[in-house]
């Protein structure tokens, strides 16, 4: 049997088994701490020389003098073989704490391990167990950024992404006064996240295409570019140039996150250079609508955004076009709206070409929607409970998508997801106002003016 063939299937058991079956049936038996994430999954930051296996644990460094002779140490790094050794042995790696609290709350208590595993054939994952944690591995899912440029400064988003962000606390100073922000994210410039700027020698990006065209290409089933913004690099198009004039070299899906915030020159180069690119898809971030989106997501003229998702959808053959929603307190008012809008794409270019999802907001915590009054949260929630009832069974929504919102309703009921202990709430609630204030006088803007059906709340904090 060909091996496309063995992964086909195994994958097919995979996606027939429900969570906690392959939790129980298929990783625990490896080790009661196996995720595969730790051999085929990573995030590499190549700016900044610094790579990890999903989200969750803390970035580390990569060695710089390790991958002078072997590039594949961008991702096969002593931490990862470490991480791998303990996952073998059942031993849980302190970085992953994040799975580990979760099933911490019980045996049957589902993770990420779980997910991040899932999505790869059980015989990689079977040879991911049995192979010298010590041996480099050949990765499967690869997300890179190779800098972070960006003409965007999201009040989400911080200077370790975005060379806006750094700009606005070069020119005005560290924001004051934050309490519940342990990580320091608005109080300096992040140099550290790019050591070099484009046509300068990085050893991190040097690497990274030798080993793409050693051996990466060969076997990579996704590779996604994120950023910054990833086309105001350079190395993005270089990549894209890559996959146009090498077609039937690798079956590696291209995927490039944007903020789709370009001008129309730039949009259509863009479309004119990825033409020809197989199952390109792009990943794009939005949440509210107008005035709205553009004050959570400064820099954004919501208008040429719109207008930049279309002309890709009609004048691409991108597979899909992804709208990523970071739900946070400020997006609540007209997430509905803007749902309506993605359904209206949907009946114009497709179910499955247009798709969303709805991720919750957790850092800075002082922007989740749960610092909002219990008052404010029902509201939302109702409102967001009507456009379910009206919507929830139109064809064109697809079963993740429902999901995401039922999760979200849940998400702000007061009674399922109470408010953090009260020892925390007021630095929230402080830091709330100490931010969006500082905010507005840095970036001219006006949260009151821009968001009256929060006004009153705020104007108590
Ligand atoms: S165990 Fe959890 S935190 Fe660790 S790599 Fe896997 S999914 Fe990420």
């Amino acid at each position: 049997m060909p091996n496309s063939q063995i992964n086909l299937n195994s994958l097919q058991k995979n996606i027939s088994m429900n969570d906690l079956e392959f939790k129980q049936q298929v990783l625990d038996p490896i080790s009661d701490s196996f995720c595969a994430a730790k051999w085929y999954n990573a995030t590499i930051w190549l700016g900044s020389g610094q790579t990890t296996s999903c989200h969750h644990p803390p970035a580390h460094a990569i060695n710089r003098s390790e991958i002078a002779t072997n590039p594949s140490a961008i991702h096969n790094t002593a931490q990862k073989k470490q991480d791998r050794a303990d996952m073998q042995a059942g031993r849980r790696p302190s970085g992953c704490e994040y799975c580990w609290k979760i099933e911490d709350m019980g045996r049957d208590a589902v993770s990420d391990r779980v997910y991040k595993s899932k999505i790869y054939p059980i015989e990689a994952l079977n040879e991911a167990a049995k192979t010298p944690a010590q041996n480099d591995i050949n990765l499967k899912t690869l997300e890179i950024s190779f800098d972070r440029t960006c003409n965007f400064a999201c009040s989400y988003c911080n200077p370790a992404f975005s060379s806006t962000w750094a700009n606005d606390i070069k020119r005005n100073g560290p924001y004051t006064n934050l309490v519940s922000d342990g990580r320091n994210h608005f109080t300096h410039t992040h140099d550290s996240s790019q050591l070099y700027t484009f046509g300068e020698s990085n050893p991190y990006v040097d690497a990274f295409f030798q080993w793409w065209e050693t051996d990466l290409h060969k076997n990579l089933q996704e590779l996604r570019i994120t950023g910054g913004e990833p086309l105001m690099s350079g190395y993005t198009w270089q990549l894209i140039d890559w996959f146009k004039s090498n077609q039937g070299r690798s079956q590696t899906r291209l995927a490039i996150n944007s903020n789709l915030g370009m001008p129309k020159d730039k949009l259509h180069a863009f479309v004119d250079r990825v033409k020809d690119i197989p199952h390109l898809e792009i990943y794009t971030s939005n949440e509210s609508v107008g005035v709205q989106a553009e004050y959570i997501r400064d820099g954004l003229d919501y208008e040429l955004w719109m207008n930049n998702a279309q002309e890709l959808l009609e004048h691409t053959d991108i597979k899909a076009l992804h709208f990523m929603c970071t739900i946070n307190a400020l997006c609540l008012d007209t997430l509905p709206h803007f749902l309506t809008q993605l359904l209206r794409l949907k009946q114009t270019y497709g179910k499955q070409r247009v798709s969303f999802t709805l991720n919750i907001l957790r850092f800075p915590s002082f922007q989740s929607a749960l610092v909002l009054s219990d008052e404010l949260r029902n509201n939302f929630k109702s409102v967001l409970e009507v456009w379910l009832q009206m919507f929830g069974s139109h064809p064109l929504l697809q079963e993740h998508e429902i999901n995401h919102l039922k999760r979200l309703i849940d998400y702000l009921d007061v009674v399922k997801t109470p408010h953090s202990e009260a020892f925390d709430r007021p630095k929230l609630l402080n830091d709330f106002k100490q931010f969006y204030s500082q905010y507005d006088r840095r970036r001219d803007k006006d949260f009151c003016r821009t968001f009256p059906a929060l006004a009153d709340w705020y104007n108590t904090l």
